[in-house]
């Protein structure tokens, strides 16, 4: 259980948690292609066309629950202005768009796919 935590937020292979998903990790890399099969499993990461499509509505769903936090956080908790707040948001989306981006897609593949060695 873990362990597949682990490889969907490092962005890993879902069958043998070691192969990376996209061809790097950094952040700032504005690449958003998925690699096409494990290099380490041969998993196919590309199973269908559009398979990538039901990952756009997890992050809808990722994303508005983090912005109903943040704005949350800052009206509620820090007592901010709802403007600023709205502007905070932004900046953290901003900042955040890439790792949301593929932890969605990664989420996406380890729910769609199920391991098959151990
Ligand atoms: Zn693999």
């Amino acid at each position: 259980m873990f362990s597949r935590l682990k490889s969907i937020f490092f962005f890993k292979c879902p069958n043998c948690n070691e192969g990376n998903l996209f061809p790097n990790n950094n952040f700032f890399d504005f690449k958003f292609q998925v690699n096409k099969s494990c290099s380490q499993c041969n998993e196919d990461f590309v199973r269908e066309p559009g398979f990538y499509y039901g990952a756009m509505f997890l992050s809808y769903i990722i994303s508005a629950f983090f912005s109903l936090s943040i704005c949350g956080i800052c009206i509620i908790v820090l007592g901010i202005e709802w403007k600023m707040s709205i502007f905070i948001l932004c900046c953290i989306l901003a900042l955040l768009f890439v790792f949301l981006f593929r932890f969605s897609r990664s989420l996406w593949i380890h729910i769609m796919v199920k391991p098959k060695i151990k």
